[in-house]
């Protein structure tokens, strides 16, 4: 909604740019500002009257803030399309974004559900950690993707839902856009599990994580550096345990034991980086490839 802008009368002008400058040195709010610099632009008017029952000095801005949204995290429901729009609108969880398994295209534009505005917390994510930050839901946008997630096997193996062609092209979109709009890094642009690793494995696997890297969404790492951290080693030749938690913690795992034991916990996270990386193999070891491909990200965006 708009609200209309007053029109400001020349005495008025003068009398609250006056008013203000006189009020500045006073305030002696900096020792450096002198009364001519702290006048604000002619083209602006000192006050605005964007508010009911007071006035808005806008003139100034301060360089202390920055961005609210910090990341992108991407799920799956685990459930169809009636079941997770019923789930995803009652009173528990939420989602910014829904994506249907198979999205209608309008003039050749996927048609995708708004369920909470950006604007708005959505609740999605639950205890997680990023990078030294703490329940991302305050500073996330969630993506829900319509896929059944896995169905595990007599043998103990899980069988994976594929995603659509359809609803990667459309989440891609979407994606592009809700990077470009809040200016999210390419390191944060995350899975479920990447934030939660220890109790949550969407989007899973079978997220091509490295095709939308391709389009220019997340993160991924240049196979030329991998090659380098290899140092010839074999890929599944096993690495230092302490080595990989390290690494995977400075990229942004914090929730990854320090402990240089393969633990339960280290084991999950290591899962959850392949996963997202090396989706292959993601049985939890921690191997020369996965060390590599950890400082392959750290050296492009963790310096
Ligand atoms: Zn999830």
């Amino acid at each position: 909604m708009k609200t209309k802008k007053p029109v400001l009368s020349r005495s008025y002008l003068y009398k609250t740019i006056v008013l203000s400058t006189s009020q500045l040195v006073l305030a002696g709010c900096s020792n450096t500002m002198s009364a001519k610099q702290a006048e604000p632009p002619a083209s602006r008017p000192a006050y605005e009257k964007i508010a009911e029952h007071y006035l808005l000095n806008t003139s100034f801005t301060a360089q202390g803030q920055d961005e609210r949204i910090r990341f992108v995290i991407l799920h799956y429901t685990a459930l169809n399309q009636a079941d997770s729009l019923a789930m995803l609108t009652g009173p528990q969880v939420s989602t910014h974004y829904l994506v249907p398994e198979n999205p209608q295209w309008r003039g050749g534009e996927p048609v995708i559900m708004q369920l909470v505005p950006e604007s708005k917390r959505a609740w999605h994510a639950g205890v997680s950690s990023w990078g030294g930050w703490r329940a991302l839901n305050a500073s996330s946008v969630g993506v829900e993707m319509v896929n059944r997630g896995y169905t595990e096997l007599p043998s103990g193996w899980r069988q994976w839902y594929p995603y659509t062609p359809q609803q990667i092209k459309a989440v891609s979109i979407l994606l592009k856009d809700v990077i470009a709009r809040n200016q999210i890094q390419p390191y944060n642009v995350l899975g479920h599990s990447d934030v939660a690793p220890l109790r949550k494995s969407d989007p899973g696997p079978l997220f091509p994580w490295k095709q939308l890297a391709g389009m220019g969404i997340g993160a991924w790492p240049d196979p030329q550096t991998v090659e380098k951290h290899l140092a010839g080693r074999a890929p599944k030749q096993a690495a230092v345990v302490l080595e990989v938690q390290q690494s995977l913690k400075r990229y942004g795992y914090d929730q990854i034991p320090q402990s240089g034991e393969l633990d339960e916990d280290t084991r999950k996270t290591i899962s959850a980086f392949q996963m997202h990386f090396r989706p292959a193999d993601y049985s939890g070891n921690a191997d020369a490839q996965t060390e590599a491909i950890a400082k392959a990200l750290l050296e492009k965006y963790r310096q």
